[in-house]
């Protein structure tokens, strides 16, 4: 059993003033360890809430999260805060870094609080930030640094923890096309390098298609694409 994340048959609804509105519907996926899975679909189809589902952000109304082989109606906040924290990495669109600490300790920072030593925690974050290029850039602030060089402190802070699962909701969907291809393949190839389950939300086709396979979000279900 190698499968670090399952969907299955989650539902999701929103009260909408007097409408409900179902977003997810009895999505299911499984992915396993090492694989790395492009999610799809059109503006408001529901990718946020589905990945904000799988990271134990949101709460399913019916199905199951299976975590690492936990299911997610299983865990009290407290496991679902430390899956979060241990488990799984998140990047979003915005890099969400913290405006007063440099680049070293946004990467630091997860590791403190999950109990590892400021050494080692310094170690981890160094190593992953000068394998991203940003060797010299570790004490700047985020706001000395461009968009890419941001976008790739986020992946170092989302790795950070070594977590067996990584969840990106269009991560290069700020960057300039270039620079895009760029980190998406940075990004892609340390998902690869450390066996992690991924699933990546990207508009971008031709990013998606270079992952080991594609599913699209369709009237709230995942279909192979
Ligand atoms: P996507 O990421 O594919 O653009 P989202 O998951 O952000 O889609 O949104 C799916 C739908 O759910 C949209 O119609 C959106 O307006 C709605 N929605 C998202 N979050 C909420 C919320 N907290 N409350 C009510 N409706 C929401």
């Amino acid at each position: 059993m190698n499968e670090r994340l399952v969907l299955d048959r989650v539902i999701r609804t929103y009260q909408q003033g007097q409408n409900r509105l179902e977003v997810l519907r009895g999505a299911s996926l499984a992915i396993q360890a090492g694989e790395i899975v492009a999610l799809i679909g059109p503006s408001g189809a529901g990718k946020s809430t589905l990945l904000h589902v799988a990271g134990l952000l949101d709460r399913a109304d019916g199905g199951e999260v299976v975590v690492a082989g936990r299911p997610a109606s299983a865990m009290g906040e407290a496991e679902r805060t430390r899956s979060r924290r241990e488990l799984i990495g998140f990047i979003y669109q915005f890099h969400y870094l913290l405006a007063d600490f440099s680049a070293l300790e946004n990467v630091v920072l997860p590791q403190l609080v999950a109990g590892k030593s400021r050494a080692a925690a310094t170690a981890r974050a160094t190593a992953l930030l000068e394998g991203l290029g940003l060797g010299a850039r570790l004490a700047h602030r985020p706001a000395r640094l461009s968009g890419g060089e941001q976008q790739r402190v986020a992946i170092a802070r989302a790795l950070a923890n070594e977590p067996k699962i990584l969840l990106a909701d269009e991560p290069t969907g700020n960057l300039d096309m270039r620079t895009a291809e760029t980190v998406f393949n940075e990004l892609v190839g340390l998902a690869r390098e450390h066996g992690l389950a991924a699933l990546i939300a990207t508009h971008n086709n031709d990013l998606a298609v270079r992952l080991d396979r594609t599913v699209r979000l369709e009237d709230g279900l995942l279909v192979p694409a």
